[in-house]
């Protein structure tokens, strides 16, 4: 029997931001809810602040060994890895100085003695791993503080993908706190999604420039998203690894397209921590694929997405130049 293919969007809050879900299935809602079942559980596994997730019991025992579900463990192996491949500018051990910025509840500038001790706790080689008799544990060095929020919202979007997959979906757009998994066909019968890269300017609802893409993921990381000014400067939720500052510079916003959701997640990080300049290095050569917007209101795109730029789609005040 053939079942009709019917969508469904709605949008729920988890780890402190918005998802959004557009399915189109034969049973959308049960889709749905088997994607937020996903979700719920990366919460119950990776949220710090919740005492009783695995990554607070790993913190809360740094410098010992912590027994986790293989799951945790292997995220946290590739968080590890992710750090090793991206120079250390994505680094899943910048907990203790995330909560001396305070962005999850008062946000506030750190004074130079309370940032240099933060900083002696960071470093994601200092993470141990033990496999043994089927059992899994995860070390963290000892004062280190496991922060896994640069990536988890890319990992519940990669598990969120497979249950697209299972379900069947025709199409999928979720979007979750700056990434979007784009699944099946695009939305109604089209060839291809339409991506709205979201615009900086805060009075502006329309996104800075569309992008209409055969399927993949698109990561963002921007200044926006989580800051707050002191005395001119803007401070945001993302951390320099290496000084422990989160001032933003000229690079306002960083989106990376490619296959996976945590490998994008993670790159938007890192790149966005590299600046402006470096970035732009990024897109020029090949090594990311993706659109850099600076505070000037140039959009910056990687050569090999030309052709998915939808000349419709810049809003005022921005020009686009392809880079390479
Ligand atoms: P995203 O919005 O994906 O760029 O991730 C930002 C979140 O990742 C922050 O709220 C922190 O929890 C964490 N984070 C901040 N800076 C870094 C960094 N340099 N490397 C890894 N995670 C980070
Ligand atoms: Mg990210």
């Amino acid at each position: 029997m053939m079942f009709r293919c019917r969508a469904f969007a709605t949008v729920r809050f988890h780890m402190d931001t918005f998802i959004s879900y557009y399915v189109e299935s034969s049973l959308p809602e049960k889709t749905v809810e088997a994607m937020e079942r996903e979700v719920r559980r990366c919460e119950l596994l990776f949220d710090r602040f919740s005492d009783s997730s695995e990554i607070a019991r790993i913190n809360a025992n740094a410098g010992n060994y912590t027994e986790v579900s293989e799951e945790t463990y292997r995220l946290v192996e590739e968080a590890v890895k992710l750090a090793r491949d991206n120079g250390g500018y994505f680094d899943p051990t910048l907990g203790a100085v995330s909560d001396l910025w305070g962005f999850g509840s008062s946000p506030r500038i750190p004074s130079d003695g309370e940032l240099s001790s933060a900083m002696e706790h960071v470093g994601y080689d200092r993470v141990s791993f033990l496999e043994k008799d089927g059992s899994f544990f995860v070390r963290a060095g000892e004062g280190q503080s496991l922060d896994l929020g640069g990536i988890a919202k890319g990992y519940a979007l990669r598990l969120i993908r497979e249950a697209a997959e299972k379900a069947g979906c025709r199409s999928a757009v979720i979007s979750f706190g700056g990434n979007v998994i784009l699944a099946g066909a695009g939305p109604e019968g089209r060839n291809t999604f339409s991506v709205g890269i979201r615009s900086p300017k805060e009075d502006s609802i329309a996104p800075a420039l569309v992008l209409n893409l055969s399927g993949g993921v698109v990561s963002t990381s921007g200044s926006y998203e989580r800051f707050f000014i002191e005395n001119g400067v803007r401070y945001c939720h993302i951390i320099d690894p290496f000084s422990g500052s989160c001032a933003a510079g000229d690079l306002v916003s960083v989106s990376v397209v490619c296959g996976d959701p945590v490998e994008a997640d993670c790159l938007s990080t890192a790149l966005f921590v590299r600046g402006l300049d470096s970035a732009l290095d990024a897109l020029a050569s090949g090594e990311a694929t993706g659109v850099a917007i600076d505070s000037a209101g140039t959009i910056y795109v990687s050569p090999d997405l030309f052709d998915a730029v939808d000349p419709e789609g810049i809003a005022e005040g921005y020009r686009v130049e392809v880079i390479g």
